[in-house]
């Protein structure tokens, strides 16, 4: 190495912890448009469940352990972004050893923003917003994307408004409803018209119930569960919780979605479920 590039290189030496400095300041690079559809699989909290009861409407759980994912999923597509349910609570995380609540031990180890952030997403980059249904572990981190399109069920928001506050339910969590742009939901959507996002109507477990529907270019068909099973055991059984607002609605949209499932071979991703979520690519891995 010639003498010349000796000073430079020192110069470059000496300006590294400014340049380190620098880039932990520097904003992400904002995330390039896709011209396929990408689905994302972000872990949103875990829930360590004590007593398993009210899972099963039939009594094999009572007592047991078990453990359940909240996760949130980001879909992109050429159109826009979706954000398919908001998990837990990005709060939760300054809680370095969760929280309890009942049965229920709630812990965040990356925050959701804190995730989006690491693949260029910021808040105002989420084009809509859609929940399998309102309860809290699905709502969490709603009013931090109050500035999208909000997918929503008048018959799911009706019920979780009402008095007294059904179980599950915390209407602060996704207040912001009130201002957001709101599109409504009742039957099933198609969310950017061309048949490869769609949301479709499931109710039983609460009112407004909904699955997401995706097809994508090379992973072919795969189905987003909401709450319609929260245990891989629950589909095998046919079982439910104890909660869920209506049984013959659950098993009527059981029996279709397990139809479509069957006539579009899609691979069925039950949200709750650690077994089948931890099964999905990696964050900031996704299937497209
Ligand atoms: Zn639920």
């Amino acid at each position: 190495m010639s003498h010349v590039f000796r000073p430079l290189l020192s110069s470059l030496f000496a300006a590294l912890p400014l340049l380190s400095t620098l880039a932990f300041v520097t904003p992400v690079q904002a995330a390039e448009p896709v011209s396929t559809i990408r689905l994302y699989a972000i872990d949103c909290g875990r829930i360590d469940v004590s007593d398993m009861a009210a899972f099963a409407d039939t009594g094999e759980y009572d007592g047991k352990s078990g453990k359940v994912t909240a996760p949130c999923f980001l879909i992109r597509h050429p159109k826009g972004n979706l954000l398919w349910d908001t998990g837990l609570g990005d709060d939760l995380a300054k809680q370095k050893d969760g929280m309890t609540n009942g049965p229920f031990h709630l812990t965040l180890k990356k925050t959701l923003a804190a995730q989006l952030a690491d693949i260029g997403i910021q808040p105002a980059d989420i084009n809509f917003v859609s929940f399998s249904h309102l309860h809290f572990d699905h709502t969490g981190n709603a009013n931090s994307y109050a500035g999208a399109t909000w997918l929503l069920s008048k018959a799911e928001l009706d019920w979780a408004n009402s008095t007294p506050t059904p179980f599950g339910v915390n209407p602060a969590s996704y207040s912001s409803y009130k201002t957001a742009k709101m599109v409504s939901v009742d039957g099933d959507k198609d969310v950017f018209e061309d048949g490869s996002v769609k949301i479709l109507a499931a109710p039983g477990h609460t009112p407004g119930h909904k699955v997401l529907v995706l097809k994508l270019k090379k992973s072919g068909t795969v189905i987003l569960s909401g709450d319609l099973y929260h245990t891989m055991e629950n589909r095998k059984l046919k079982r439910m919780p104890v909660f869920n607002t209506d049984r013959a609605d659950t098993l009527a949209s059981i029996d279709r979605i397990e139809r479509i499932i069957k006539n579009t071979k899609a691979r069925f991703v039950i949200q709750h479920a650690p077994e089948s979520f931890d099964s999905m690519p990696k964050f900031p891995a996704y299937l497209e």
